[in-house]
């Protein structure tokens, strides 16, 4: 059970690079959080950092209101009381199932009888109480990767950090521990942080949702925020699958670039919220800006379209063509070619075919107006 709380918190590594900048977050009791971004987006740094495995070049952290890092301030990782969960397990393959778990207890020195019944307990909770006197060897990938949860929350830790501690499993091994963490948590009350660039996995899983991008902090919100008010189009397009089409914005209309793609304010509006303007300033409406729209593979429907006549679209939209359309369990994942720029396309009720053209309708987009060096995203 525990708060923890980043302030300004940056990293600079020592060949210069920046690792984390600016980043606020607090991350409730009791809570599952999970930081999402691409690969190098800084996920592990900031993980790192709360940990106390890498010290930050600025701001300050607390856990519980206690400052353990900060202006010549610092707490060893040992003494923070998390746990932690990697990718790779890094599990001792000397020691037995009941060895591993029970290392971290041994190291802190308590009595043997209270060791052997913690131990037992935990192994009950991720479902290996059979296994104590196994070696790591003898165990698959995911009771492997149970021991390294059931070692990371033997000493009852005030959070729990995970990097990754999911995606070297296979499916459906690893929705089913998905699963087994979050029941577990949940039971203990524990404040999870759990890192992964598997967006269906964070949206899944957690409360709330990190998205982070070269080291800053894009958005922080529940799953349904994040889909359906991105802060920026950064997140759309990594959340979403959206599709960004630059333009300009003039007098509360947005003009795409793009020769097909129509942004009407007064859209249509079929089952979607139609276009939603985000970050525009109320004052100087009328001054002409950059701005990119960002449409979801949901904002948008297809019209197939009869092969005949394609020399006849003077004057109309260029049609597009589906290059591919993957069976899902919502649609088929149609992505189009629509003239030079990938678009991505949930259809159903109809099968669409590769080579096919057809006409893309916009329904619904957020229009993001991000001339200032995407402050408001970072602001967020
Ligand atoms: P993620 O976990 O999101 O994939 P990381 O936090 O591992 O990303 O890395 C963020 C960025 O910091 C990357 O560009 C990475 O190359 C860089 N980086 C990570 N570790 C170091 C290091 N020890 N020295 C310099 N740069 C590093
Ligand atoms: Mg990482």
């Amino acid at each position: 059970m525990a708060t923890i709380k980043m302030r300004n918190l940056g990293l600079v590594y020592l060949n210069g690079h920046v690792g984390l900048d600016g980043i606020e977050l607090d991350v409730r009791d009791g809570e599952f959080l999970a930081l999402l971004g691409p690969s190098g987006s800084g996920k592990t740094t900031l993980l790192r950092t709360i940990a106390g495995f890498l010290r930050p070049s600025a701001g300050s952290l607390s856990i519980d209101g206690k400052d353990i890092a900060g202006e010549g301030m610092w707490v060893p990782p040992e003494k923070r009381g998390l746990g932690m969960v990697f990718q790779d397990h890094a599990i001792w393959p000397h020691l037995s199932v009941a060895g591993n778990v029970g290392y971290p207890l041994k190291l802190s020195g308590i009595p043997r009888a209270h060791l052997a019944r913690r131990v037992a307990e935990v192994l009950e909770q991720v479902g290996l109480a059979e296994y104590a006197k196994r070696k790591p060897a003898a165990l698959s990938g995911g009771q492997r990767q149970r021991v390294a949860l059931a070692r990371a929350i033997v000493a009852s830790p005030k959070a729990l950090l995970l990097d990754e501690a999911l995606s070297a499993l296979d499916e459906p091994l690893r929705a089913r521990l998905r699963l087994e963490l979050r029941a577990l948590t949940r039971e203990q009350g524990l404040t999870a942080v759990h890192v992964t660039h598997d967006r269906a996995e964070a949206l899944g899983l957690a409360d709330r949702v990190v998205v982070l991008n070269e080291g800053r902090i894009q958005q922080v919100g529940t799953p349904a925020e994040l889909l359906e008010n991105p802060a920026n189009s950064f997140v759309a397009s990594f959340v979403s699958d959206a599709t960004l089409f630059p333009g300009t914005l003039v007098d509360g209309n947005f003009h795409a670039d793009h020769p097909g793609a129509r942004f009407n304010k007064h859209m249509e509006v079929h089952r979607n919220p139609g276009i939603k303007f985000v970050g525009v300033p109320q004052t100087a409406v009328s001054r002409s800006r950059r701005a990119v729209a960002a449409v979801a593979p949901t904002g948008l429907r297809l019209e197939p379209v009869e092969n005949r006549g394609i020399g006849t679209t003077a004057g109309r939209a260029p049609l597009a063509r589906v290059t591919s359309a993957l069976y899902g369990r919502h649609g088929y994942e149609t992505s189009v070619d629509w003239a030079g720029t990938a678009l991505r396309v949930l259809v159903s009720g109809w099968v669409p075919t590769e080579g096919q053209l057809v006409r893309p309708v916009i329904e619904s987009a957020h229009v993001f107006c991000e001339e200032a060096g995407a402050a408001e995203g970072r602001a967020a």
